[in-house]
């Protein structure tokens, strides 16, 4: 009789277990941030075949769910998948094998790293280089490219300011792109100082250079994307909004993804090209499991350091000069017209005051009113008083990169002066327009790191804890704000909220598990938190 007893016993165990649901993994005791609508935070979740099925408290989810794998996290909190909403993704992966000039102090560093690189590498046919700011030399002035050429003078050299917006070249380098002294350019700037070109070169000036350079291989694409792609899951970034490419790299990129090779969920913008626009207006926005273009990236001006930025009044230490737009202003008319009828974004760069007052008009004549096209402003840094509101009346998206104002903060007060500065990098300000602010870096501008965005949407302090008391602090995000910032509505951005930006059923299972609460680590400790495993559809593609 017992052991008939325990045997139907054993039976209703075993039969119970087998009605749990099967899945693949549950993350089990964790801190679960979910960033759901309410801010709910869970204790466990259950991922199958890459998406989340259930999320709850421990006992619901263990006890419904049998899992080929259970992983305790042992209390440390999961945030879903950071999301960068403007970055440079496969500049970013260049800018690793080319001559790394962020941080040089001066101009003989520069040369000094160039004839370092140019050592290592003598089978390079160009030197190019990213991540020089004058405003770190003495004298805060634009270098000239007399010692560039005395180093390189029969191979041709370019070398990109930190913003991307300016870019030195020695002769050689002009030489092939047929550029003479006192040649103008619509948009752009080739600096000529007695009857001499300095090889300075500004926006539109720098594309005559750069179009000389030979179209990069598979091979290169390879290396760039795949050491791009190990650096941002080691940072716990599962998906990238890659801002202005042309339709041959989108092509690598799907085919280096079709291969397995790349993991990364890309955002894409096109750039404002018109072979762009013929290839893909026509089929409409394109979308695979990793892979959206949905958005094109049109340049309104240029940027702040270089004095690029369109302002409505002249600079503070430039008498006279008001910055440029790269485009005459029918341009951004007629692309809007364009785009107004597509399910495409148009996604523009406006930093100076001029720029967006500029684009947030042409951006309201044809959205007219509150809709949900979410055309986005890139960087909105320098807003005019009187045009805030015009973000909210045409739901315009202010796509901002916190990292921006605590690079820019040592010097941006002596191009605006300070009233206008009270209305730069105002993200609370803008935040209350739409009542969302998706969250970026511009990287390789900017670091990667989203744990720098956090620290400087919140803190407004960069990483030396630099103004003690935060920068213009009436403009921090709460830290909620930030995080939904470096997430969910990130993801709104790009139109990807059904899929990631937070942990709750139906999505797929991007999270990551870090060793510090964002929701309560103090200031100084921001920097020091690590990711212990990062998850891409529900894959671990990092971790230590
Ligand atoms: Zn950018």
């Amino acid at each position: 009789m017992r052991s008939i007893l325990s045997f139907f016993l054993t039976l209703f165990v075993l039969s119970s277990s087998d009605k749990r649901q099967q899945v693949d993994f549950i993350i089990h005791h964790a801190v679960v941030y979910t960033v759901d609508s309410s801010f709910t935070i869970a204790e466990a979740f259950a991922v199958n075949k890459g998406t989340i099925v259930a999320v709850g408290k421990n006992d619901d989810i263990l006890n419904k769910y049998q899992a080929k794998e259970t992983i305790d996290a042992k209390g440390k909190p999961v945030y879903p998948g950071f999301i960068d909403a403007h970055a440079h993704f496969v500049g970013y992966g260049k800018s690793l094998f080319e001559v790394d000039l962020f941080g040089c102090n001066s101009f003989d560093e520069v040369i000094e790293r160039v004839k370092k690189f140019a050592a290592e590498h003598p089978n390079e046919n160009w030197i190019t280089g990213r991540g020089w700011d004058q405003n770190k030399f003495p004298g805060k002035i634009f270098p000239t490219n007399e010692k560039l050429n005395q180093l390189l003078p029969n191979k041709p050299v370019l070398l990109s300011r930190v913003d991307g917006h300016a870019a030195i070249a020695n002769v050689k380098a002009l030489e092939i792109a047929n550029i003479k002294p006192g040649q103008t350019i619509t948009g752009g700037e080739i600096e000529t100082k007695n009857g001499k070109l300095t090889g300075i070169l500004i926006d539109n000036a720098v594309g005559l250079v750069e179009s000389k350079i030979p179209a990069p291989a598979k091979e290169d694409y390879t290396k760039w994307l795949i050491a791009a792609q190990q650096n941002c899951f080691a940072q716990g970034l599962t998906t990238i909004t890659d801002c202005g490419l042309s339709y041959q790299d989108v092509d690598m990129i799907y085919a280096l993804q079709k291969e397995g090779k790349l993991q990364m969920r890309l955002y894409i913008m096109l750039s404002d090209d018109k072979e762009n626009y013929n290839r893909f207006l026509q089929r409409g926005p394109y979308k695979t499991d990793k892979l959206f273009v949905h958005g094109f990236k049109v340049y309104a001006d240029g940027a702040l350091g270089s004095r690029g930025a369109c302002l409505l009044q002249p600079y503070n230490d430039k008498p006279g000069w008001y910055g440029f737009l790269l485009s005459n202003k029918s341009h951004f008319d007629s692309i809007a017209a364009l785009l107004i009828n597509t399910d495409f974004q148009m996604c523009t760069h406006a930093i100076g005051d001029s720029a967006n007052r500029e684009i947030l008009n042409v951006y309201n004549k044809y959205l007219k009113g509150k809709n949900d096209k979410r055309w986005r402003i890139e960087h909105a840094q320098v807003i005019n008083q009187s045009d805030f509101d015009l973000f909210g009346k045409a739901s315009v998206v202010p796509s901002v990169q916190p990292t921006h104002a605590t690079s820019d903060m040592y010097w941006a007060g002596e191009r605006l002066g300070a009233q206008r500065l009270k209305a730069a990098y105002a993200y609370k300000q803008l935040l209350q327009q739409n009542g969302w602010i998706p969250l970026g870096t511009d990287f390789p501008v900017e670091d990667i790191s989203p744990f720098k965005t956090f620290l400087a949407a919140v803190f407004r302090l960069d990483t030396k804890g630099y103004p003690a008391n935060g920068f213009q602090m009436e403009n921090a995000l709460s830290r909620e704000e930030a995080i939904r910032g470096i997430t969910i509505w990130a993801a709104k951005a790009d139109f990807l909220e059904n899929e990631t930006g937070s942990i709750e059923v139906g999505k797929k299972a991007d999270f990551v598990i870090i060793d510090k609460d964002l929701m309560k680590v103090g200031e100084k400790d921001v920097l020091n938190t690590k990711v212990i495993a990062t998850y891409s559809n529900g894959k671990k593609v990092y971790g230590r």
